[in-house]
């Protein structure tokens, strides 16, 4: 297998992966959505809440900021050595107070720790107004999307197969329809010979392939070849959900084998 980055930013990845098949690549996107671990609220203690939203409302919303998470440094509390009740290794703790006119935001949610501290901060929790008041504490766990959304730390990871299109150009007449009709505007005319200028773009729809009255052109894609994308809210880095993801499908796949050995 072969995987080249197409593109890497802190927030977002596309890679081209080769010599692969659909099954691996969507066993790394499902690892991706269910299984990597991440920072998120999950106790709120309200000491004061004179703000126009309920208690619930406020604590959904603080449940869904993304909180910068170093997985080196944290475990899951159930598996901690403080048997659950809460320390350091497994639980990162927060404060909040606000009060007069001014809307409450992320950034407000101070860190026990700088370490820890919201880099997502500009996303709005409630407006207070006049002497309107927000105090209240909150503890921050590791979890995983399959147990709720808030501990997804990837945004729809997608793939595609490679597009290949392929014109013959003895066909081709040069009719230009194809060049209109491509949605991705991938086609061109240049020096009397119709050819792709972008091919990564091609979502292979068949526009061209049905237009051509010649049936000049095919586009498919190659399930060996796979364009693989996804996003993250920030919590982790893109190259720390890859290489996360990465080593909990090895661990897997390492399970499901001893597993296949006992059964012989
Ligand atoms: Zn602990």
């Amino acid at each position: 297998m072969k995987v080249n980055i197409v593109e890497l930013k802190p927030k977002k990845a596309v890679l081209r992966i080769e010599d692969t098949n659909p099954y691996f690549v969507n066993s790394l996107r499902r690892i991706m959505l269910s299984e990597l671990p991440k920072l998120a609220v999950e106790d709120i203690v309200i000491y004061d809440n004179t703000s126009p939203l309920f208690d619930e409302i406020i604590s959904h919303r603080l449940g869904l900021v993304p909180i910068p998470t170093d997985l080196s440094l944290l475990s899951f509390r159930d598996e901690c050595v403080c048997k659950g009740k809460g320390c350091p290794n497994c639980t990162v703790r927060y404060t909040l107070s606000k009060e007069g006119q001014g809307v409450v935001r992320s950034g407000d949610l101070l860190p026990e720790e700088k370490s820890w501290a919201i880099t997502e901060n500009n996303i709005t929790i409630v407006e207070l107004f006049n002497d309107q008041r927000l105090i209240l504490e909150v503890e921050a766990v590791l979890g995983r999307g399959r147990d709720h959304a808030k501990w997804q730390p990837v945004q729809a990871p997608g793939f595609k197969y490679y597009p290949i299109v392929e014109i013959d150009h003895k066909k081709c007449n040069l009719c230009n329809k194809c060049v209109e009709i491509c949605p991705k505007n991938i086609l061109e005319i240049k020096n009397d010979k119709l050819f792709v200028n972008d091919i990564e773009k091609c979502t292979t729809c068949q526009s061209c392939v049905e237009i051509c009255e010649n049936n000049a052109i095919s586009a498919r894609g190659d399930d060996s070849k796979i364009i693989f994308h996804f996003e993250t809210d920030g919590s982790l880095t893109a190259k720390d959900a890859l290489r996360e993801s990465s080593k909990i499908l090895a661990e897997k796949y390492a399970e499901f084998s001893k597993l296949l050995k006992k059964l012989k």
